[in-house]
């Protein structure tokens, strides 16, 4: 992610949005009365059993509620209807899962709508809302290790998140025309339901279905020709990689495309909302410039296309959406476009587990908007990172821990300047060569999976030879100026 006035406030009160949750108590067969599954076979365990209720969160423990504990999603096949004029939404969510242990219960995230039925193995299931969660009780209770699937029918109003001050409005957002769908750290929720954490990475198909004349962007790529029927245009898109909850997206609206291949030959689409008209050549040109630049200094692309979007919903910030970073209400510059296509390998194929190591993402994106700038001959790296070192003592950066990354904070600017300057005291510890090299190898050895930064140090290390905790500490873990590399 990247603020579009490159100025990121540092005040939000981030678990304050926690509280504004919507909560509708489910209807009919399928309400649950009390604790127990109301169709759960007689003589199974109480429903309360330890070991057999999922829990509600994935472990995160500064964000206990996000994501959801018992198993892991494989891929979701989501199918979304939405209509602008009238800002309903209606959706079916296909979750394909298996259970890491006994399930009498689990849990989804969704946020708002009316949930009408759950089938789990194509038999309904219980389930009932408790702010956003939402606990589903199958018929029977799913065994340790099996693979199961479950089906969400739901519709309404999508209840984006707001009023986080350093984040702004993010989730499924309804704009004039159609939507803009920039869903980090915890939006996915706000358009279906999901294990809604980086720690569940799963496969996506999408099939969204919009008024005709309107185009709906999602990952990945376009899977045979949209159909129209009936003054509906259905566009199907499938991601076949790997990808994190919030990373997903449904962008939709009047779109003008440009499509075609970079100089390496990655499919490249950049598409504008028409009030950007005049940036599509130049969004198309350097996403695809920096995608190419970035498979030689990363190693290869890790996905099947790039490209970019920019919607006419002033976010304010661009996010890093899987092959199609999203940018909010702003014409970006080449910065933030190196930026958003840095993310591509670190953030979206290596990607985090938990949310306190936020650095690993914007820490390299934002050294990667270092190199591109010299990779440019407009400033070389040593100069920007002398430009932010020059802070006194009591500046702010040096005052938060960027290798802690604060659950009320998250986004702050020393997660990626100071992130960046991280890696700028390592390469000159470690030099060039290795340097260069430890880039490509933790893409490689990570690639599609999670990354902590105990692994990151360890494997500066190995390639190094060098003793680094005290680099590390004094860049990532102390609240003082650091003056060590
Ligand atoms: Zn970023």
């Amino acid at each position: 992610m990247a603020s579009g006035r490159l100025a990121i406030a540092a005040t939000a009160t981030f678990l304050g949005i926690l509280g504004t949750v919507a909560c509708s108590a489910s209807s009919g067969e399928s309400a649950l009365a009390g604790d127990a599954p109301p169709t759960a076979a007689a003589g199974s365990a109480p429903a309360h059993a330890p070991g057999r209720i999922g829990a509600p969160g994935i472990g995160d423990p500064d964000f206990p509620t996000d994501g959801n504990g018992g198993y892991d999603v494989d891929r979701y096949r989501l199918k979304v209807d939405y209509d602008p004029a009238t800002k309903h939404l209606s959706g079916v969510t296909g979750i394909e899962a298996r259970a890491t242990q006994d399930l009498a219960k689990f849990n989804l995230d969704l946020r708002g709508f009316e949930v009408s039925r759950i089938t789990v193995d194509g038999s309904p299931a219980g389930f009932e809302r408790f702010k956003d969660e939402l606990v589903v009780a199958p018929a029977k209770t799913i065994s340790d290790k099996a693979r199961f699937t479950v089906e969400v029918t739901y519709a309404g109003e999508p209840d984006p998140v707001r009023g986080s001050s350093n984040l702004g409005t993010y989730g499924f957002i309804p704009t004039e025309d159609g939507a803009f769908v920039a869903c980090e750290p915890n939006g996915a929720k706000t358009w279906f339901p999901s294990n809604d954490h980086p720690a569940d990475k799963a496969r996506y198909d999408f099939e969204i279905t919009v008024p005709e004349g309107l185009t709906a962007l999602a990952n990945g790529e376009l899977v045979g020709r949209p159909r129209s029927a009936r003054g509906k245009t259905t566009f199907v898109w499938r991601e076949s990689h790997p990808m994190v909850s919030y990373l997903a997206t449904a962008t939709l609206g009047k779109f003008e495309l440009r499509q075609g291949r970079t100089a390496t030959g990655i499919p490249n689409l950049a598409a504008v909302d028409p009030r950007y008209r005049a940036a599509l050549d130049d969004l198309y040109t350097q996403s695809a410039k920096a995608t190419d630049y970035w498979t030689t200094v990363f190693g290869p692309y890790p996905f099947s296309s790039t490209g970019g979007v920019i919607d006419d919903f002033s976010a304010g910030y661009a996010l890093e959406n899987q092959t199609k970073p999203m940018y909010g209400g702003f014409t970006p510059d080449g910065s933030i476009i190196a930026h958003e296509l840095a993310h591509q390998w670190f953030g979206n194929s290596l990607s985090i587990k938990r949310w306190r190591d936020l650095w690993l993402n914007e820490g390299f994106a934002t050294y990667a908007e270092w190199l591109w700038s010299e990779h440019n001959g407009e400033s070389t790296v040593e100069k920007t990172f002398r430009s932010h070192y020059a802070a006194g003592p009591d500046a702010a950066i040096w005052k938060y821990a960027p290798g802690r990354a604060k659950p009320e904070d998250l986004f702050n600017s020393s997660v990626y300047n100071r992130g960046g300057m991280t890696l700028h005291a390592l390469r000159q510890r470690i030099g060039d060569p290795v340097f260069f090299k430890l880039l490509k190898t933790w893409n490689a050895e990570h690639k599609y999976g999670y990354v902590t930064t105990e692994e990151f140090v360890a494997l500066a290390e190995k390639l190094s030879g060098k003793q680094l905790d005290k680099l590390f500490e004094a860049w990532l873990f102390t609240d003082r100026k650091p003056t060590e590399w």
